[in-house]
């Protein structure tokens, strides 16, 4: 579903991507995980295109995302992304903030967007909130309400950039639970997180980066007890 060869991102003369190269199956569930600085945000933003790299390749889904000749905003219908502030439009309900995407984008009709909106917003627990605004909803239903945004254009890939990161402890464990729904209906996706537990539970494979390198990756069994690397344990030992 997503190669990525030899990637390659500067920002000015800093390099915060060096030679990166990863595959990522069709419903693979991959965690990446590594301090803060080592290039986590950027690594999820080249995969749709919300940043270019310098060198390398990336396809995601049969689209060639590093050719400027592709379509992004095609691409970006088949890649939906969360991030850790949820950004919903402050002036439109619940409801209306999931159907935008699917109306302007896909030319839905208004009932057959509604209905999906709908849908969604049940299978995130939220079917009652529909008519509210974000500023009634807590941090967990804002964060609810933007996967079921990301997910009305029915993408093929789900990013997520500490989608928990944001929010208040206690709101932390119904948005995790969400995401662990949508892994095992079987979808492809790649999330940032520090949630080590969830990491753990959810993942089919864990991606270690450092220093804009994955130095490591493996099952979540291997990487949480028996990582190869010094600088893993390094860090797995200060968070864990
Ligand atoms: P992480 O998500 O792992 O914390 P990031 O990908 O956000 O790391 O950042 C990697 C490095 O790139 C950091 O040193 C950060 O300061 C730098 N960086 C990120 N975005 C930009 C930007 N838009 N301009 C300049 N430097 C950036
Ligand atoms: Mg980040």
């Amino acid at each position: 579903m997503i190669q990525i060869q030899a990637l390659d991102k500067f920002f000015g003369s800093r390099q915060v991507l060096k030679n990166v190269s990863c595959e990522i199956k069709d419903n693979e569930v991959v965690c990446v995980i590594g301090p803060s600085g080592s290039g986590k945000s950027t690594f999820l933003r080249c995969i749709n295109a919300l940043e270019i790299a310098q060198a390398g390749t990336i396809k995601v889904d049969g689209f060639e995302v590093t050719n400027p000749q592709t379509d992004l905003n095609k691409l970006r219908a088949h890649v939906g992304m969360v991030f850790q502030r949820f950004n919903l439009f402050p002036h439109k309900t619940a409801l209306q903030n999931i159907m935008l995407a699917p109306r302007k984008v896909k030319h839905l009709s208004k009932e057959a967007a509604e209905a999906k909106a709908r849908e969604l917003l049940a299978r995130v627990g939220l079917a009652e909130k529909a008519d509210s605004y974000p500023h009634e909803l807590s941090g967990g239903q804002q964060q609810r309400v933007a996967i079921a945004r990301a997910l009305a254009m029915e993408p093929q890939v789900m990013l997520f950039d500490e989608p928990t990161s944001a929010l208040d402890p206690e709101m932390v464990g119904e948005v995790l639970d969400v995401i662990k729904s949508l892994a095992h209906s079987g979808k492809t996706m790649v999330i940032v997180t520090h949630e080590m537990g969830f990491a753990r539970q959810v993942s089919d494979r864990i991606l270690f980066m450092d220093e804009g390198q994955v130095v490591e990756q493996g099952p979540p069994e291997k990487i949480f007890s028996r990582a190869e690397s010094e600088r893993t344990r390094t860090f797995l030992g200060k968070v864990l």
